[in-house]
């Protein structure tokens, strides 16, 4: 018998979305709440890493990811300068194993797509533009209200409802969300046939300027700034700016400059950065994913860390038969440091652009991919 009977998941993300598939899967009843009217409401693209994937195949949804995505397994580098100069490529750690490509680029509301559908098949109840306004816990359960005055009672809450949690908020957990001082346009567009692979240029008026295809027909393009305050800018002026800022690259940024034509494809957003100490339950409500921990995406692992948490947790509640100590201590032990190490790494890599610093970045690169590399 597993150690819960009903959950309630609060947030439809990677973790969300996660848990809920694999604790329905097993039997146990799940209620999943997403504040958001439907899953495409989520996003633009993401970059996935071996070790997401090898999660995404646990989840059932692997196959249908591979087919919609772009994979690759080298990422090049590149001059800021007027053609764009290939400096080198570099070949990305398989870090699921030799069974998956190093890296897949995907649309997020493909993704959010195949893991909610996944969820309905194996029989979570999902709610949509649903929220939670209440939580109580004795030592038997916790009683939930919900914004549409329904209510209910649950073995355990899930919080993976992100990087401003409700959740966490509910339980007062005090937790510093830093800026790291970066700030990110990304866009959202057609792939021109000269993108094949992620390629980074670092330098010119951007940190960083990069792109990643999400499918046979879209990629994303990014460029990492200073944080400023852009919240004033119209659409129009965001399209605007990141054009602008885009000038100074080319190469294949020539041919994707070109389709910045949409503002509605078009976001503005800072890094920011928390990782919760254990423990990260209180009682019968426990947070994963961005609620617990944060990174800017520097080695895209914020996605496969929300992943792994779902992972890890699903598999304890699923094989224990108590909620209890033990299973806290053991799903601790499996996720605190390791996501610490990610969110440290990832930090690292963006202080040292901000300083100017050339620090040893393949060293910090290997580190974290020998760790990810091991199952969660
Ligand atoms: C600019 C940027 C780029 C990134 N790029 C990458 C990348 O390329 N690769 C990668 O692996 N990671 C990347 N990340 C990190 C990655 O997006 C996150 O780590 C990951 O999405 C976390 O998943 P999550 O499910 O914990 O949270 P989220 O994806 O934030 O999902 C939380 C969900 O909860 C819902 N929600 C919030 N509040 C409530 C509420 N009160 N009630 C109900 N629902 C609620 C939200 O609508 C949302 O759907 C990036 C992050 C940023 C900021």
């Amino acid at each position: 018998m597993s150690a819960v009977q009903n959950v309630l998941v609060v947030g439809g993300g990677l973790a969300g979305a996660g848990v809920a598939v694999r604790l329905a899967r097993a039997g146990v009843a799940v209620d999943l709440v997403e504040v958001k009217p439907d899953v495409h409401a989520l996003g633009s693209g993401i970059t996935l890493q071996g070790n997401a994937l090898r999660e995404l195949d646990g989840l059932g949804v692997w196959e249908a990811a591979r087919e919609r995505g772009y994979a690759f397994d080298v990422t090049g580098f590149r001059a800021p300068d007027p053609v764009g100069t290939e400096l080198f490529a570099v070949p990305d750690a398989r870090t699921g194993g030799p069974d998956y490509p190093a890296v897949m680029g995907m649309s997020r509301p493909e993704l959010a797509q195949l893991l909610h559908d996944r969820a309905a098949e194996v029989g979570v109840k999902l709610r949509y533009a649903t929220t939670t306004t209440d939580l109580a816990q004795d030592a038997d359960g916790v009683d939930v209200t919900f914004s549409d005055g329904s209510s209910g009672r649950y073995d355990l809450v899930v919080g993976a409802d992100g990087v401003r949690s409700w959740t966490r908020r509910m339980l007062g957990i005090e937790l510093e969300t830093r800026s790291t001082g970066m700030g990110i346009w990304r866009s959202f567009g057609p792939r021109p046939a000269s993108v094949t692979r992620t390629d980074l240029y670092y330098g010119g008026p951007c940190y960083i300027a990069g792109y990643c295809p999400t499918g046979e027909d879209s990629l994303y393009a990014y460029l990492v700034e200073d944080a400023q305050d852009r919240s004033t800018l119209g659409p129009e002026e965001q399209l605007a700016t990141m054009r602008e800022l885009s000038q100074a690259y080319h190469g294949p940024w020539d041919e994707i400059r070109e389709t910045l034509t949409d503002p509605s494809k078009v976001n503005y957003t800072w890094f920011e950065t928390h990782v919760l100490p254990a423990p990260w339950n209180r009682g019968r409500v426990v947070l994963i994913g961005d609620a617990a921990h944060t990174c800017p995406p520097t080695i895209a692992q914020g996605g496969a860390q929300a992943l792994e948490d779902a992972a890890v947790l699903g598999q304890l509640l699923v094989e224990r038969d108590a909620l209890d100590a033990d299973l806290w201590d053991a799903f601790h032990d499996r996720r605190v440091e390791r996501a610490r190490t990610v969110v440290e790494a990832s930090n690292q890599l963006a202080q040292w652009q901000l300083d100017h610093v050339q620090g040893d970045i393949p060293s910090l690169m290997r580190t974290v991919a020998q760790l990810v590399s091991q199952p969660a």
